[in-house]
């Protein structure tokens, strides 16, 4: 089954490739999907601007924001008065 389809929301493209963040490895399946530009390297540095998703056409990043491991909810235990 593969991913549902994504649409690009800036010019409506479906050319659209997956994000693939971190180490990744090479293999003979994800050199297919690079040259598809089914998928697309992100590298390994994740900033709040980054996404899921990237456009063939016009090379916007949209989709649901990369969290990182670090995601920082720090819980004030305060307030007891
Ligand atoms: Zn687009």
């Amino acid at each position: 089954m593969a991913d549902e389809d994504q649409v690009c929301p800036n010019c409506g493209s479906s050319s659209t490739a997956k994000i693939m963040y971190g180490r990744v490895t090479f293999n003979d399946e994800l050199r297919k999907d690079l040259e598809a530009k089914r998928v697309k390297l992100g590298g390994c540095i994740i900033t709040t601007y980054s996404r899921e998703w990237y456009c063939n056409d016009c090379s916007e990043n949209f989709g649901r924001k990369i969290m990182t491991d670090v995601d920082e909810e720090v819980e004030l235990g305060e307030g007891r008065a």
